[in-house]
């Protein structure tokens, strides 16, 4: 029997893709590949251009020096080389419907030897000339009529150009959306409110897709991009105002009692003199920590830039208050770390701290028990420990100041909530006050990647921020080297060097095994490289691998014999850029340096240059740039060792979406909207957003019902609007 075909009238926007018929598995898999999985994913897949198509006609109607459009069936096919193999050339002939020929020639279009061959049918368009008595086309636009469904052009019109993939075309795409389109085009909702549409000339939602898939004119693409691009805008910014409003009314942290003698205390703590920098953030973040307003600040500077004893500041603070404190680290290696670099700062303190690790729940969970009561009972101030602290339920006693390290990951958007024992839990208080605030902490969100200024008005702006600008003093200066893989052996032989002479060094590679990525380049992989270092470079000295597929518990066990010295030579994957220290590594070497965001290389190229004095650290990165982006990428990293330029660039040279890596790591969800190139636009959304937030905080207006019911569908999760309620 054969499957189903689903009811079209059943297609709506949340319709994965392999439900519209006429896609199948195949093509729906290549489609998730383009990140589009179902109907709206495939509606804010816009066209990156738009082509004038001829309407379709016979060989004999064509006219000479006139662009025209044929299909018809290829006859024969011929690939000329000439000038001694220098110069290529394909010949092709095609028959119409009325077995009427027409000759077609491409020039260096070598990949077509494997694409075309007699008996498809294809449809061409280009400049008719003549050659001898044929009517012929030079490198006409070529398509492939693979199927029943490619309908006849019967008239000029406009049409849009996808970016494709070897898997599926631009026409392909088209012929989706185009059948797609009439179907959810009367069920898309305009969440915009009239008023501001009309404000703003804006054209519907509905028309501002037709615009921009199938559009009349070339003008309308345009206008359908701005309208577009301003809708997700806005409700990004809907989203964070409304967040923003949510914490200063409907939340209330404790406000910590501050004075210079309490700071002073702090101070007396801190085996060093706090810079400038961090005595200024510190002054932002004490300021913050007064008020019932819950404290939401990113605190953002570069590797080493004496983020630690900032946070350590604020968690004194809370347990000055007779409060507590807990800090959040992305691995268990960094949380043993925190742990006893800020227990050797409190020793004699009577502060007391607690490790709380996803590990222990195996090494004994009585004691661990033992230690959640303590927390719960108040008996202990300080909590450091992974995100296994927010995965337990875990309560604590009096929570006040939650300090979130998060190294270059971000995870901002989904900021964890604590629990805290609500005040009335002891039953005195059986009626709650309708206007009481719900309790919250403080929190702190330390990064190491800087946020361009841009993205701070996006994607951060629910948040206060934060920068250290400035190294603390006595940082050993990194030498930054791009070179071409010829020069790997030398960089490889200069490593063995500086190991014989007591130093340690990170190699990193793109990928773990020779399997696994489709890249057509031979990748150096993790287990094949650390064998060829071992084998003829580092035939002494030890070399070890590390990746993101090793059991938690062998990484750690492989990166604690770095950290003590007994492996020379860690060869790795970017598992090393979230941090650990060992100051006795000072040189790194990335391999098919061309292949990583430039943030990226900056945090690896953190790992070292952490030790004051001794020799200078060198990173060289080895790359092999292939486009004009990537060579000046590259010099862009081998000239500065400023992140903050660094970032900017980035996200110039890449774009949002890029700059984030991932989806996962709560890139906000632009699809339209280009930044910083929509910045402009985004100053409108913003605008708007903070009129609409400041006169209905609730969205209950009839005009913003769907606003409201669009954003807990869009953004919910991740902006916390479901608490909005
Ligand atoms: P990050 O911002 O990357 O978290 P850390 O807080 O780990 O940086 O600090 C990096 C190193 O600099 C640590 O060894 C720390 O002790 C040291 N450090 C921090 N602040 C100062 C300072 N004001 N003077 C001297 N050393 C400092
Ligand atoms: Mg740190």
């Amino acid at each position: 029997m054969p499957p189903t075909t689903p009811d079209k009238s059943a297609i709506t926007p949340s319709t994965p893709v392999r439900d519209i018929p006429g896609v199948g598995d195949h093509r729906a898999r290549a489609l998730s590949r383009l990140a589009i999985d179902n109907v709206a994913d495939l509606l804010r897949y816009l066209p990156m251009r738009y082509e004038q198509q001829s309407a379709e006609a016979g060989v004999g109607e064509l006219v000479v020096d006139s662009i025209g459009s044929v299909r018809g069936e290829v006859m024969a096919t011929r690939p000329v080389m000439t000038g001694r193999g220098q110069k290529f050339r394909f010949e092709a002939t095609m028959r119409d419907h009325a077995g009427q020929q027409l000759r077609m020639v491409w020039f260096n279009a070598r990949h077509l030897v494997d694409k075309l061959h007699p008996g498809m049918m294809i449809r061409i368009q280009g400049k008719v000339s003549r050659y001898e008595t044929n009517m012929q086309m030079i490198n006409p636009r070529l398509e492939y009529l693979d199927g029943l469904d490619a309908v006849r052009e019967k008239e000029e019109r406009i049409r849009p150009v996808y970016s494709a993939t070897e898997e599926v075309n631009s026409e392909a795409i088209e012929r989706i959306v185009a059948d797609v389109l009439p179907m959810v085009i009367d069920e898309l909702v305009d969440p915009l409110p009239e008023g501001l549409r009309e404000a703003h000339v804006m054209p519907t939602l509905s028309d501002a897709w037709r615009m921009a898939h199938c559009p009349a004119d070339m003008d309308e693409p345009g206008v359908a991009r701005r309208r577009l691009a301003y809708n997700e805008l806005l409700l990004l910014q809907l989203g964070i105002t409304l967040k923003r409003y949510f914490n200063s009314h409907r939340l209330a942290a404790p406000a910590l009692q501050w004075s210079d003698a309490i700071g002073e205390h702090i101070f007396a703590r801190f085996p060093f003199e706090l810079t400038d920098d961090q005595r200024q953030v510190i002054g932002e973040i004490t300021g913050d920590l007064q008020h019932t307003r819950p404290m939401n600040r990113l605190l953002q500077g570069d590797v080493g830039a004496g983020k630690t004893v900032v946070a350590l500041y604020a968690l004194l603070l809370a347990v000055a208050n007779r409060k507590q404190g807990a800090l959040m680290v992305p691995t268990e290696l960094l949380a043993e770390q925190h742990f006893i670099s800020i227990q050797g700062m409190l020793e004699e303190s009577n502060v007391r701290m607690a490790l709380l690790t996803a590990g222990q729940s195996t090494a004994g969970s009585s004691q661990r028990r033992e230690l959640l009561e303590q927390i719960a009972a108040g008996e202990i101030d300080l909590v450091i420990g992974t995100q296994a602290l927010l995965a337990e339920t875990i309560t604590f006693h009096d929570l006040a100041v939650v300090v979130v390290d998060e190294q270059h990951r971000f995870g901002v958007l989904q900021r964890a909530r604590f629990r805290t024992r609500a005040r009335n839990d002891t039953g005195g208080l059986a009626l709650v006050n309708p206007l009481q605030r719900d309790p919250s902490p403080h929190y702190l969100v330390m990064t190491a990647t800087p946020i361009p200024r841009t993205l701070s008005l996006t994607i951060f702006g629910d948040l206060d921020v934060s920068t250290i600008r400035h190294l603390p003093p006595g940082r050993s200066p990194i030498r930054t080297r791009v070179v071409g893989p010829p020069n790997a052996d030398e960089v490889y032989r200069c490593m063995a060097d500086r190991i014989a002479g007591g130093e340690q060094a990170y190699v990193v590679v793109p990928t773990i095994d020779a399997h696994g990525h489709e890249s057509a380049v031979q990748l150096k992989n993790v287990r094949a490289h650390a064998k060829l270092l071992a084998q003829k470079y580092c035939t002494d000295f030890v070399v070890e691998a590390i990746h993101g597929r090793l059991a938690s518990r062998t990484r750690e066990a492989i990166m604690n014999r770095f950290r003590d010295g007994k492996t020379h030579v860690l060869v790795a994957t970017t598992v090393i850029e979230v941090g650990v220290d060992v100051p006795n590594a000072t040189m790194m070497v990335v391999e098919h340096a061309e292949r990583f965001g430039l943030a990226q290389l900056h945090q690896l190229r953190g790992r070292i240059g952490r030790r004051a004095g001794g020799p200078t650290s060198v990173c060289v990165f080895i790359a092999d740039p292939t486009t004009e982006q990537a060579t000046e990428r590259m010099a862009a990293i081998a000239q500065t060792n400023n992140g903050f330029d660094i970032a900017e660039h980035d996200l110039a040279i890449r774009g949002i979406g890029e700059f984030f890596g991932t989806r996962q790591h709560g890139a906000p969800p632009l699809r339209v909207a280009r930044i910083p190139d929509d910045l402009e636009l985004l100053q409108l959304a913003k605008q708007d957003a903070k009129h609409i937030v400041d006169e209905d905080p609730d969205l209950t207006r009839d005009d913003h019902q769907l606003l409201r019911k669009v954003l807990i569908q869009y953004h919910g999760d991740a902006l916390g609007l479901i608490d909005v309620g």
